[in-house]
Order: C-alpha cells, then structure tokens, then sequence
C-alpha cells in the first residue's frame, strides 16, 4: 500500500502524489459516501492497479478544512503583503487573519517587496504582529531578502497563500520553486474560469516536501460563516483579556466595564486592531440579525 496526498480531482479520478510517483487513481467502489466527501488534500492509502494507475483503498482522518478553495489538510496560511505598492492595509491583514483564525489554521504574515518599503512605517507593522505572535517575514523577490526563511517554512506543509492581489505571491511561489505559479483572480478572470478555479484547486508539490495551494487562499468577504460572539476568539489578543469584561457576552462595543476597551485605552491592545474588530463586528451584525 502507497501513502499519498490527492494533489487534484479531475474527471472522475483522483491524483495522488506518493513521494515521486504520481498516481492516477480510482475509488474503491465500497466507498460509495466518501466518493463524494474526498478532496484535494486528503490523505490516503492507494494499491498499485498498474503504470502510474492506482486504486484508493482508504482515506485518512483529515485534520483540516479550507473553504474557496476547497482544501482538505492544509497546515498554514501566508497572508502576503507589499511592503508598497500596493501598500498594505491593516484592515485587510486583520481580515485575513479572522479568516485563517477561524478555520483553525496558523498564519504567518509575509510582507513582500521589502526593496520598496519605507522602513519605519514597517516596523511599526511588523512590531503590532509579532506582539501579539504572529510571525512575519519581511521578503523581497528582488534581492532575495527573507527567500531562504519562507523556503524552510513551507517544507514538510500544506501552504495556502493569501493577500490581495499585487502583492508578489506568484513571484514568491516562482522564486521558490521556479516553475510554480499561482492562479491568480487576474488570470482566473482573464481565462474565464473564475469560479472552477477556486472550486478545483491544485496542490502543487515542492522538491523539498511539502505542497502549496495553486489559488490564493480564501478572499475577505466571507464572515457570514462566523457568529459575532466568536469574533472576539479570532483576535489573540483580545480572546485574553475577554476574562475580565463585566459581561461574559461582552462584544467589547458598547458595554460597560470592558477589559479589551480599558486595553486599548493604555495601547496594550492596538487601536487598528480594536478599529479593524469592531469593522468586522459590525460586517456580521448586518448579515445576521439579534445583534
Ligand atoms: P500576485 O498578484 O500577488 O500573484 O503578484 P505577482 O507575483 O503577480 O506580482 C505583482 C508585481 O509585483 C509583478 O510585477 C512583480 O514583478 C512585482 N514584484 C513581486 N515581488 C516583488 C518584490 O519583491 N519587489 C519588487 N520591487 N517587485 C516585486
Ligand atoms: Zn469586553
């Protein structure tokens, strides 16, 4: 029995990564429901049936699910930025970071194009993430700046990339692994198939073990799966003061005797952080009633 990685759906079959071989693999009949359930980036155990022909025997337990793209078992998002051009938005970041937060990935923030930044604007950025425990990596695709350490923390994992579009990600991909590019929403765009590109995603292996997503990660309009309540646990550094609200519900707005307000009000918790928290709050207040 091979152990292997589906990497791509297509027609009916399944295409399993095992270590160098590349499989074109059926299912098992007996697995009439998990049919129907298996995606890119389960794991699974398949029997040699011929030439690079396999036949899916069991499926893994999966230990992750990413939604647009539909992504089993991915381990972490890099949430790319340009250091300029376009410039970074905090609002965005924070977004994308809700959204990494709430599907129970890690995130690293990776902050592109450090050729053209200004550096004191940038270390007040990086300084507002490392200190509430993200890692950020500063890159540049120009003077190889930070390349080795973003090499090093793709191996062995299942990366998604996310972030707006301009920011470098297909350049970052491609100077990692030359040939490796993303789908990007320009391109999925231009070819006229913006929605089978993010529902047929791609893994893309690395020659140092590990796989990439080939379309960017998730886009920052989709919080209507996200109950207000829970909101505050996407934010670190909030979810650790909640303790010492008045409330238990505290929504940290207009309460009285809120610990993360009295936090913003001595910077122990950043005002755009805060700002960006209570923009989010109010995105899934108008797309749900009650609150
Ligand atoms: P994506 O939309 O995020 O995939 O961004 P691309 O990879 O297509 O890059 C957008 C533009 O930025 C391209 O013209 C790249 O050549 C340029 N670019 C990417 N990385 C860097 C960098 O580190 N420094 C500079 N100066 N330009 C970069
Ligand atoms: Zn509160």
């Amino acid at each position: 029995m091979l152990h292997g990685v589906v990497v791509k759906a297509y027609n009916g079959f399944y295409y399993v990564q095992s270590e160098k071989l590349l499989l074109s693999c059926k299912v098992r009949g007996r697995f009439k429901k998990e049919r129907f359930t298996l995606m890119v980036g389960d794991e699974v155990r398949c029997s040699l049936t011929g030439h690079n022909e396999g036949l899916i025997e069991e499926i893994l337990p999966r230990r992750s699910l990413l939604r647009r793209p539909t992504v089993a078992n991915v381990d972490q998002v890099v949430i790319t930025f340009a250091a300029a051009n376009p410039d970074i938005s905090t609002t965005l970041v924070d977004k994308l970071l809700v959204l990494a937060e709430s599907s129970h990935l890690s995130a690293l923030l990776c902050i592109n194009k450090s050729d053209l930044a200004d550096s004191e604007e940038l270390s007040r950025i990086i300084t507002i993430y490392a200190a509430i425990g993200y890692p950020v990596l500063l890159t540049s695709v120009k003077t190889g700046q930070g390349m080795a350490e973003l090499r090093q923390r793709l191996i062995g994992r299942v990366t998604a990339f996310a972030g707006p579009s301009g920011a470098g990600k297909s350049s970052l991909l491609n100077a990692v692994e030359p040939g490796l590019t993303l789908v990007t929403g320009e391109v999925s765009a231009k070819i006229g198939r913006g929605r089978h590109t993010t529902r047929y995603a791609q893994l893309l292996p690395l020659s140092g073990g590990g796989f990439v997503v080939d379309t960017p990660g998730f886009s920052a309009t989709e919080f209507t799966e996200l109950d207000p309540a829970c909101l505050g646990l996407c934010f670190p550094e909030i979810a650790g003061l909640a303790g010492g609200c008045k409330f238990s519900t505290c929504l940290h707005d207009r309460e009285p005797q809120c610990a993360v307000k009295d936090a913003v009000q001595t910077r122990d918790v950043e005002l755009s952080r805060y700002e960006s928290y209570k923009a989010i709050l109010q995105e899934l207040r108008d797309t749900k009633k009650g609150y």
